[in-house]
């Protein structure tokens, strides 16, 4: 499904394929990828020059050289394919940008979860979703003071909590996973309990996970790693549960929380983390006892 390192991929392919030219034909299906837009709005695109192509969490945001914007989200299928003059459309084609010379940038989406929106730039800007999310994970990443102060007042699982997109913008289920892993923290420890050492060791976890997802795409076409059993799954921990952990060798578990399927290695992500788990951790377990060392789990 896109997360962030995909949506950046898809606005790259934008920025390449459309960035300056002229649309000159838009059309949308009658799908529900237009609801909250319409068919008429999509296609008033045609005469409009595109100036840029943005990424604000997982929504991309296409400017023009007027007061239009299309606001993109990939929803859990969808992606943008070119297609030479000569080349067939492809399957599941939603929607249609078509260029001067004929080349057409198709939105595809099997499962129609995507959306497409044509509005006034300044109406995008201003309103739900794109004015409530939380920083880019990417390009505005939280420093570990500011994570903290977003975690705090949140009693919810970390795990639910860092998917929400007005914490912080642009991770999923697929990122999340990958980053409470290499962070080791337990996905469902409360995140106001977090211990500053640890968010520390999550926002560097997080930059690890994204720039190597990120590093993985590259050209004009993208296989989403739920998409086809032919490509391995590329990622450390999800989608791994019952796997060796590649740290430990310990089986990787999984857990639901708020609906969405998590991988964990039990040993490297314990729930109740003691000793190297950060200072805050530490001086707690030292108040209270002192615990042998060697119960500390690595
Ligand atoms: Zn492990």
């Amino acid at each position: 499904m896109p997360e962030l390192p995909e949506v950046e991929f898809a606005r790259g392919c934008l920025e390449r394929w459309l960035g300056g030219e002229v649309i000159a034909k838009a059309e949308a299906d009658p799908t529900r990828v237009v609801r909250g837009s319409s068919r008429a709005a999509f296609a008033k695109l045609a005469g409009r020059r595109v100036t840029s192509v943005e990424r604000r969490g997982k929504w991309l945001l296409m400017r023009f050289d007027d007061e239009l914007g299309l606001l993109g989200h990939l929803g859990m299928t969808g992606k943008f394919e070119l297609a030479k003059p000569s080349e067939a459309e492809p399957r599941w084609s939603r929607a249609r940008l078509e260029r001067a010379d004929g080349a057409v940038v198709h939105y595809r989406d099997p499962r129609q979860f995507g959306r497409l929106v044509v509005a006034p730039l300044a109406e995008l800007l201003d309103q739900a979703p794109i004015a409530e999310l939380g920083p880019d994970a990417w390009m505005a990443a939280p420093t570990p003071t500011e994570l903290a102060l977003r975690l705090s007042r949140r009693k919810r699982p970390i795990k639910d909590v860092l998917m929400d997109q007005t914490v912080m913008a642009g991770l999923g289920n697929i990122q999340v996973t990958e980053a409470l892993f290499l962070a080791r923290i337990h996905p469902s420890r409360r995140a106001d309990r977090i211990a500053a050492g640890e968010i520390r060791r999550l926002c560097r976890a997080i930059r690890t996970s994204l720039a190597r997802t990120l590093a993985m795409n590259s050209g004009d076409k993208i296989t989403y790693v739920e998409e086809t059993k032919r490509i391995e799954n590329p990622f450390r921990v999800y989608g791994k549960a019952g796997a060796p952990c590649p740290r430990c060798s310990t089986t990787l578990r999984k857990l639901t929380i708020a609906g969405r399927t998590s991988a964990f290695c039990p040993s490297c992500q314990p729930r109740k983390p003691i000793g190297p788990d950060g200072p805050q951790a530490a001086r707690r377990v030292r108040r209270k006892a002192t615990p042998s060392r060697g119960s500390a789990k690595a």
